[in-house]
């Protein structure tokens, strides 16, 4: 006899994780289609908080502009908010979030009041100068406040003394983490980042 059908679908949760600049977000987009998950970028939602200049918008404007990080339990508060809705399809993946190990272990906890946990971390990887290049050819396109020269700095500096642990901390707890070289095109990274996940 056939085993009937599960009502219970189990929900991906994933995290796209890598330096401003290795491309989460072009490749974020790109897995939203290839993996039906919701992309959900904090950086995204800051910005638009931003261009509508909402109060939370108000409180982020300077520091997102310096390249410093958002304080914890502002984002906190906006990725629980978020997060339900997001969860209705079959997944989602985390953009830009968690950037420190206080906001892993809030987000660990949203999991587990609801019976959910971190699948995978997808890690892209591209060497630091490579990451400057990139965001200042990105700045003369986009014109984001945050791709000057300053900001990259201080965001690289955020980077390597708060976010990079993040990564450990999934270490730690034996969360599949799967590390993917960020060079080259999106086609190419979007090629390997596709491999890496069906294998
Ligand atoms: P990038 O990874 O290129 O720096 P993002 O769009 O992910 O770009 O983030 C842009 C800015 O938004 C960050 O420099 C920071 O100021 C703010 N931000 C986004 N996500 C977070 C977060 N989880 N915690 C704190 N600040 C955040």
């Amino acid at each position: 006899m056939a085993a009937p059908p599960s009502h219970h679908t189990h929900r991906v949760i994933g995290i796209i994780f890598g330096p401003p600049g290795s491309g989460k977000g072009t490749q974020a987009a790109r897995l939203e289609n290839e993996l039906h998950v919701k992309h959900l970028s904090t950086g995204e939602i800051l910005r638009a908080e931003v261009a509508r200049d909402t109060p939370v918008g108000k409180q982020v404007k300077r520091i997102m502009a310096a390249g410093d990080l958002v304080p914890d339990d502002l984002i906190v508060d906006i990725v629980r908010r978020r997060l339900p809705e997001a969860e209705e399809g079959t997944g989602v993946l985390l953009d830009g979030f968690p950037r420190t190990v206080a906001q892993a272990d809030s987000l660990d906890e949203m999991l587990t009041g609801e019976g959910h946990a971190v699948d995978f971390v997808l890690a892209l990887t591209v060497p630091e100068d490579e990451l400057v290049d990139r965001i200042l050819r990105r700045a003369a396109l986009e014109g984001r406040p945050d791709d000057t020269r300053e900001a990259v700095a201080e965001r690289m500096r955020e980077y390597r003394k708060l976010t990079a642990a993040v990564l450990d901390h999934y270490r730690k707890r034996g969360v599949r983490i799967e590390e993917v070289d960020g060079t080259g095109t999106p086609d190419q990274v979007f090629d390997r980042i596709s491999a890496h996940l069906s294998s």
